[in-house]
């Protein structure tokens, strides 16, 4: 047994990073590396990772410490991924203990590790299966007993036999009480019929023999449009990996983590499947990984935090819809699930498949390039064909006069659906009733005290909502700044459509799926089932309605307008543009019946409509490289984000200042300028790009100026946030 241990304090505002060394107890021998601990600090007893454990007496005056307890039954971490943190780290420009604190499966209070459940449980005994008890309860008892075994106290007291009772039978040797496993199984509900594997196409097949013989190493990018059969891909690989006592990540975008695509896995690989992801209870999580750690599940699916999960013997990570913006965690650490993938491939000499029907320019361009092998299926399955997709000039609409949110194509195509006794999903990216309140004679817009934007109007209760914070307020009669009696609100969110919808076509049924609807509880699921089952004749939604379903009665996509996100001053916003609408588009005409998309826009000559419209990715593609090319940006170019926020904007612009003027000459640098959103929660934001060919030269540029900053006067007050390839610039 090992005498110290290395311990990482888990506390992110330490000044220092290095590991403390404490005293192992005798009585604490099952400590492992990987462990979670309590351990004194200071005054304090706080949470520390156990990353070492050694006999070397540290070079210290201090007395050594002692460790108060092990937190955990089982080590939530591995030596894989405490040397991933420490990678981790260092490529992201933040702390290792962010890391380590990420990957741990579920939190619980400070200082309560995570167990097992264990319940008590009655077994028959022997002698118990030979006895005539007189009792009628104790009959009772041992009947079901016999029948079965055993039966947990609480199972008994159902069937209405007392613990006293368990216990009498105990004393007489009837029966054993012991405490026994039982798993929190997150998927205990889920009924499936085991299914076989398909036939696979001549495409397809060609696809899984690369993936299966992996020759290079190299990533794979599976580039297939919705319906082309890359799930299908992706399961018989995991069964590949299986044959060769491997095991595979499944990486999806937490919104498409639905239960018809856990059902899909779970009816390839029964038991196998271990599902993770942030709506499970802790208990949950906590048995999910230990049945991964332990080899027992030897299929992963879940959301970003998934690539982390403690497999032992990896063979394959899969990140479907590779080009989400969910795989960027937005806080701290703001890690890319992608690159934590690749680096985890690497250690264990994994397969990688980056699946997607619109890919990211970065993968694209690196599969261009020859640093991943790009894998095409080009059609549909069963030659369904791509819906149509119809683009509506609503700068049209409004000189011909035609002033509804919908147009008139729109409406006859609701007509025609309805009709037909089809279903239609109209979808817009703005939640609430309306987007801003304008006093129409002083031009006053309301917005939120803290965060600078404006303020969204929301029904049932007619209030004022901020969608950054919690603020809310009454609807005003008269403008706060004027008095002017002509305060109104403007634009369109999901409220005003499907209340618009119940006035031009009365009598049909509207279901809306939007964060407001969403909040509680199991109600997405509720919905989208609902949905399905035909219980709607419409679906109003947000991106949430956007991937990851098949309705196979959906024949009608309507777009209520595709510039919310193309107007964003995001360097991304064409590309999400066409990622979303084709996204959306791929909703209609999932089943035989065909379908059609109509797309409503102010812009209908933007190059990202026109290619969602033909289908064309690689149009699209040529487009959007040439412009980031023109303004050297990703993926031409690496950019570091520097946020600076604080409650004072001149200390916020000091510290912008004191970092620029840091800044080694020869990194390229942007700004400082305001965020987009200029204040959230009462904090001002302002940011500064770095932006270099090479990540390594800008990180370590970076690095320093970071440290020297903290080390500044300028850091007081004021909270400097590195994002490294970042997402959003919002
Ligand atoms: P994607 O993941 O690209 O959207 P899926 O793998 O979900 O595509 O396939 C779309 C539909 O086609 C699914 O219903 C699937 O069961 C079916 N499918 C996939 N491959 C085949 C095949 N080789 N033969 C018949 N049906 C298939
Ligand atoms: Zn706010």
């Amino acid at each position: 047994m090992k005498k110290f241990a290395d311990i990482i304090i888990n506390i992110h505002s330490l000044p220092t990073e290095h590991p403390f060394t404490y005293l192992i107890p005798e009585h604490l021998s099952e400590i492992a590396v990987g462990c979670r601990v309590l351990v004194p600090f200071g005054s304090r007893k706080v949470e520390g990772f156990c990353v070492r454990l050694h006999n070397q007496m540290p070079d210290t005056n201090t007395q050594l410490k002692t460790i108060i307890k092990v937190l955990d039954e089982q080590a939530v971490l591995t030596p894989e991924l405490i040397a991933l943190s420490t990678w981790a780290a260092d490529y992201y420009l933040c702390k290792q203990v962010d890391f380590l604190a990420a990957m741990v499966p579920a939190k619980g209070r400070t200082g309560v590790g995570l167990r097992a459940k264990r319940v008590k449980t009655a077994y028959i005994t022997e002698e118990g299966f030979a006895a005539q008890p007189k009792g009628k309860k104790q009959a009772l008892a041992l009947k079901l007993l016999r029948q079965n075994k055993s039966l947990t106290l609480s199972r008994l007291a159902q069937a209405g036999v007392s613990s006293a009772t368990v216990r009498t039978l105990a004393q007489k040797g009837w029966v054993k009480i012991a405490r026994r496993q039982v798993r929190r199984d997150p998927l205990a509900d889920l009924e499936v019929n085991k299914e076989e594997p398909i036939v696979l196409t001549e495409a397809q097949k060609k696809a899984l023999t690369c993936i299966n013989k992996d020759v290079s190493q190299k990533p794979f990018l599976l580039f297939g449009v919705t319906g082309s059969g890359k799930t299908e891909i992706y399961l018989q690989a995991i069964a590949e990996r299986l044959e060769q006592g491997e095991a595979s990540i499944v990486l999806v975008p937490e919104i498409a983590l639905t239960p018809q695509m856990t059902e899909r896995f779970v009816s390839r690989f029964g038991d196998l499947v271990a599902v993770l992801h942030s709506r499970l209870s802790a208990g949950e999580r906590y048995d999910e990984w230990c049945r991964v750690a332990n080899g027992e599940a030897l299929v992963v699916i879940g959301a970003r935090s998934a690539v982390f999960a403690p497999v032992q013997k990896l063979g394959l990570i899969i990140l479907d819809e590779e080009h989400e913006s969910t795989y960027k965690q937005e806080e701290r650490p703001h890690y890319h699930a992608r690159e934590i993938a690749l680096w985890r491939a690497k250690w264990h000499k994994a397969t990688v498949i980056l699946g997607s029907a619109t890919p990211s320019l970065e993968s694209y361009r690196n599969a261009q390039c020859g640093n991943y092998i790009l894998l095409q299926l080009p059609e549909r399955i069963a030659d369904r064909s791509l819906p149509s997709v119809e683009i509506v000039d609503m700068r049209q609409e409004l000189k011909d006069g035609h002033k509804s949110i919908f147009s008139r194509t729109l409406i006859a195509a609701l007509q025609d659906t309805l009709q037909k006794k089809q279903q239609a999903i109209l979808f817009l990216n703005r939640r609430g009733y309306a987007t801003f309140v304008l006093c129409r004679e002083c031009g006053h817009v309301m917005r939120c005290p803290d965060c600078n934007v404006s303020l969204k109007y929301h029904l049932p209760n007619k209030e004022l909502c901020c969608h950054y914070c919690d603020f809310t307020a009454p609807y005003p009669d008269s403008c706060p700044n004027c008095r002017g009696r002509y305060i109104k609100y403007f634009g369109t969110g999901t409220q005003k459509v499907e209340a618009e919808l119940c006035k031009q076509f009365p009598g049909i049924r509207v279901m809306r799926l939007d964060a407001d609807t969403a909040s509680k509880k199991g109600q997405y699921q509720k919905v989208l089932g609902s949905f399905k089952r035909q219980e709607a004749d419409v679906l109003v939604g947000t991106q949430m309605i956007a991937k990851g379903h098949d309705f196979p009665n959906v024949t009608l996509v309507g777009v209520i307008t595709a510039d919310t996100a193309l107007n964003l001053p995001d360097l991304r916003a064409g590309e999400r543009t066409f990622q979303l609408l084709t996204q959306v588009a791929g909703r209609a005409g999932r089943g035989s019946l065909a379908g059609r998309v109509v797309v409503q826009t102010y812009t209908p000559e933007h190059y990202a409509i026109l290619a969602a419209k033909n289908h064309d990715f690689e149009v699209f593609y040529a487009q959007e490289s040439k412009l980031r090319l023109e303004l050297d940006y990703p993926p031409f170019s690496f950019l570091i984000r520097l946020l600076i926020s604080g409650e004072n904007e001149g200390q916020v612009i000091n510290a912008c200042y004191f970092l620029v003027s840091a800044l080694a000459d020869s990194v390229d640098v942007l700004g400082p300028s305001p965020c987009p959103i200029e204040k959230v929660r009462g904090r001002y934001r302002w940011h500064i790009l770095v932006r270099g060919k090479e990540l390594d030269l800008i990180r370590r540029s970076v690095k320093a100026v970071a440290a020297e900053f903290s080390q500044s006067a300028f850091a007081g007050g004021v909270r400097l946030t590195l994002d490294v390839e970042p997402q959003n610039l919002l």
